[in-house]
């Protein structure tokens, strides 16, 4: 499994080498979280990152992680434009996948789509 940090580094140097200019706020070293919640957030932000290169057209991505006593929220905006298609949540897919992985750790997925793209991902802290 992969841990944030690396992910986040990982993630960095993609969307730099897309020269897409990078934003990152909050700490990517988690608390109070399993490592399959850890390894779960790792694929989101991946796949988002994925996205956010493949469709955007992005000037800038911003990236921020906060923990809060009950749960930790991620959150992955691009200032692109949303590419609205019919069968957007089309099984096998990014997003679909992403919900499906987040609902089994009973998180939770939001798809924003005005001034680009923004997806919040939270999910409940399951570590004392
Ligand atoms: P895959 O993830 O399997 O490679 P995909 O990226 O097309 O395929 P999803 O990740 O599920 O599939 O995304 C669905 C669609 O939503 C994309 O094809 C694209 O049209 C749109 N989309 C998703 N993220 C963004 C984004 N950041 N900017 C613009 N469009 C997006
Ligand atoms: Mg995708």
């Amino acid at each position: 499994g992969i841990r944030l940090k690396d992910e986040i580094l990982r993630v960095k140097q993609i969307i730099k080498a897309a020269q897409i200019n990078f934003v990152s706020e909050g700490e990517f070293t988690l608390v109070n979280v399993s490592l399959l919640t850890e390894n779960i957030l790792s694929m989101c932000l991946k796949e988002a990152v994925n996205n956010v290169v493949k469709h955007s057209e992005a000037n800038t991505c911003f990236i921020s992680i906060e923990q809060s006593g009950k749960e930790t929220v991620m959150t992955i905006r691009d200032d692109g434009v949303f590419k609205d298609k019919t069968g957007i949540l089309a099984e096998g897919h990014g997003l679909i996948g992403m919900k499906e992985r987040l609902e089994f750790i009973n998180g939770n997925l939001k798809l924003l789509t005005k001034n680009g793209t923004t997806l919040i991902i939270s999910v409940p802290n399951d570590v004392k």
